[in-house]
């Protein structure tokens, strides 16, 4: 007897050293493989003759083997092991490379059915072929799981190759699926004409095409294949509304928890902070900084998501709101996605407050542990008003007198678990993250729970559109002159490149190799070089030259993308442009024109074939918009882009994908709300939340 509770050690045909495979995947219970899903499937309903098979598609055919033999090839001495088999009507030629044993296992006069691709290729003269295809030998009692049906594809797992998972799969379903109960509320079931639970499992695992279905055989399968069919949805909506009554519930919980700080903001320190201010506010930032301090001196810890295009003034509503909770008594955090920008933001912060009493202190992975014990110890006394780091000054073992704010720059990374993490230690900050990538708002929610958003939407006064052009690499001297222009001027500026070092795998211009380039063309400039390869130290000792004008010209990688500001830096040249992303090249041109003279950008774009990265680069040039660059991303180069969402610090969904199921998302969200708020869910499903919370998020305290 099988139970979905059992250890997967237990399953028939696992055991211990398999299931440690399986537990390496998340796969600890029986009921963990109805979630390990099929990423394809394949109709195997057919068998195709040999005869009429067609080039590079994938088909089922079935005959007897006539011969076969193992041999060694040629130029790499791998082992192949290759049959032909015929069907009577056809002949085709089979090979499989590396698996020498097959000839004890397929003998000749075998009848055997194969799956795989059709190919033409060296080996097969001629004749139609199949390599490495998925195999089964006829028996008597034919029946099988693996033909004659839709079939379902799974990724493999230690030496679980799909075929073997997918006769466990429905063994469990065959033994114990009528087991797997329900946990969405009937009125959701109905609403969306959902099917059950149980049968929605089934039928991702092996689906079943019905005549009654308004779509073809083919539409289903394609379905299937982009996990849109009513089944998978249904299990993407039932992750996504659990996922959203726990987050609410939560969300509710700490909203009742008081912060326990009273933060005041009057005339005087007003004025204080105002004297310290290097520039006027913008509109946009003075709304900003008003909603920030209503959350700062409201009872409740302030989670707000803070939205302004590359170079619209982040930074100082940052300060602004450190400056305010230090002078309230309490410490501030400021974490930064990079090094060099921690460091950044450590001298402008440092250089903004000179003449005043407040500690800044920078903690980095250069510090010798001596130093960063000192650190730690004064952030535990409190000397230290104000961290800045990357996100290990959060992580660990760094302990905080009186924590009062947490400032999040640039980094996806933090997210509700995160916050929820800190609310569990007792420690309930109010948290401020900064980003320039606009993200929707159901996706905001997801990833950061119950938030406020603010936008900064306008840009400081002076600032200039930067101008952005496009030139292929047989034009790249008339990139040059550009160059020599603005360095005649007594400007400087980036050249970036998209790798340090050369590669054999990819043909793509270096760092190191373009350094080497351009201190030949502009020898009468200095030129700087800047990698993550550099020691932190050298990284910093480059920025500063660059940012004093000792160095003209700094060849860099992408670690000068986010955050770096450089007042009077005037160019950019971007190598390969069409390796990066449109939200990407948007943060590297954001890192000129910043002092009020103009920008220009130069892209590169080595390949010149796609009309795709041709039109994309276009709209790039065309915009300076960062809200149109990040949508037009999103349409051409799909979620990936929209960095760093995916650690959004969840345990991951199984059947859901926050980007490409953002309506179901919307619709889930929405339910779930309603249903928290009437109060529609039974004592039993709230239960089944809990249970599918715990499962990945251990740590929360539901009392
Ligand atoms: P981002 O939003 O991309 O982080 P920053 O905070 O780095 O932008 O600001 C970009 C530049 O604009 C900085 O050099 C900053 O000093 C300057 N800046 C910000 N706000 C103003 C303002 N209100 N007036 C003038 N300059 C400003
Ligand atoms: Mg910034």
């Amino acid at each position: 007897m099988v139970s979905l509770k059992d250890d997967i050690q237990y399953l028939k045909g696992v055991g211990p050293v398999k299931a440690r495979s399986f537990k390496g995947k998340g796969i600890e219970k029986v009921k963990d493989l109805l979630f390990y899903l099929p990423f394809r499937y394949e109709d195997r309903e057919f068998i195709k003759p040999i005869s009429r098979l067609e080039l590079n598609t994938f088909s089922l055919v079935k005959g007897k083997i006539l011969a076969s033999m193992v041999s060694t090839t040629y130029r790499k001495k791998i082992k192949l092991f290759e049959m032909i088999v015929s069907d009577e009507a056809g002949i085709l030629k089979v090979y499989f490379f590396n698996m020498p044993y097959l000839k004890n296992v397929l003998k000749e006069g075998e009848t055997v059915y194969l799956y795989g691709k059709v190919v033409k290729d060296n080996y097969s003269k001629g004749y139609f072929s199949m390599q490495n295809p998925e195999f089964e030998i006829e028996t008597k009692d034919d029946v099988s799981i693996h033909r004659g049906r839709i079939i379902p594809v799974y990724r493999r797992i230690g030496a679980l190759n799909s075929k073997k998972i997918r006769e466990l799969v429905f063994f469990v379903l065959k033994e114990v699926g009528e087991e797997v109960k329900e946990i969405l509320p009937d009125s959701i079931i109905e609403k969306y004409s959902f099917p059950k639970r149980k049968d929605a499992l089934k039928e991702i695992h092996f689906p079943v095409y019905k005549e009654k279905y308004p779509f073809s055989r083919s539409e289903f399968v394609e379905s299937l294949n982009n996990f849109s069919t009513l089944f998978h949805k249904r299990m993407i909506y039932e992750e996504f509304f659990l996922f959203q009554i726990g987050l609410k519930f939560i969300s509710r919980k700490y909203k009742r928890n008081k912060k326990g700080r009273s933060i005041v903001v009057d005339l005087k320190l007003k004025k204080y902070i105002g004297k310290i201010l290097p520039f006027k506010l913008t509109e946009a930032q003075k709304r900003v900084m008003r909603e920030i301090v209503e959350d700062l001196t409201s009872l409740q810890p302030m989670n707000r998501l803070l939205q302004g295009d590359v170079g619209s003034g982040k930074t100082i509503i940052a300060l602004m709101s450190m400056l305010i909770v230090v002078k309230n008594g309490y410490q501030a955090v400021l974490m930064a996605p990079t090094e060099i920008l921690a460091e950044q933001h450590f001298l402008n912060f440092k250089r903004i407050l000179k003449d005043t009493k407040i500690k800044v202190s920078l903690l980095k992975s250069g510090l010798k542990n001596s130093e960063k014990k000192k650190v730690k110890e004064e952030i535990e006394s409190g000397v230290i008003d104000i961290l800045i780091g990357t996100h290990s000054v959060i992580e660990g073992d760094v302990c905080f007198k009186k924590l009062g704010l947490i400032v999040i720059d640039e980094q996806h990374r933090f997210g509700v678990i995160q916050r929820v993490k800190l609310y569990e230690k007792g420690i309930t900050p109010d948290i401020l993250v900064m980003t320039a990538t606009p993200i929707p708002r159901t996706l905001a929610l997801t990833l950061y729970g119950d938030l406020d958003i603010s936008v900064i939407d306008q840009l400081p006064p002076n600032r200039m559109e930067v101008e952005t052009f496009l030139f292929y690499p047989d034009q790249i001297s008339r990139v040059y002159e550009q160059v020599l222009k603005e360095l005649k001027k007594g400007n400087k500026g980036f050249f970036v490149f998209p790798i340090i070092e050369e590669s054999e795998k990819m043909s793509l211009k270096s760092a190191l190799e373009g350094y080497k380039t351009i201190k030949g063309i502009f020898s009468n400039y200095k030129v700087g070089l800047l990698h993550g390869r550099m020691k932190t130290g050298e990284k910093e000792k480059t920025m500063r030259e660059f940012e004093r004008g000792e160095i003209d010209i700094l060849v860099s990688t992408t670690v000068v993308e986010v955050g770096i500001d450089v007042k009077d830096a005037t160019f950019i040249v971007i190598e390969h442009a069409e390796r990066f992303g449109l939200s990407q090249l948007h943060q590297l041109r954001g890192r000129v024109g910043r002092g009020g003279k103009k920008g220009k950008c130069f892209l590169i774009a080595y390949s010149q074939k796609s009309e795709d990265t041709l039109r994309r680069l276009n709209v790039f040039v065309s915009t300076n918009d960062g809200f149109k660059i990040a949508e037009e991303d999103l349409k051409l180069r799909g979620p990936g882009e929209l960095g760093g969402i995916k650690q959004w610090g969840g345990g991951g969904f199984k059947f859901a994908n926050i980007l490409r199921d953002r309506k179901i998302l919307e619709r889930a969200s929405t339910d779930a709300e309603f249903y928290i708020k009437n109060n529609l869910l039974s004592k039993e499903v709230f239960k089944k939340v809990k249970d599918f919370f715990d499962e990945e998020f251990k740590f929360i305290n539901w009392g």
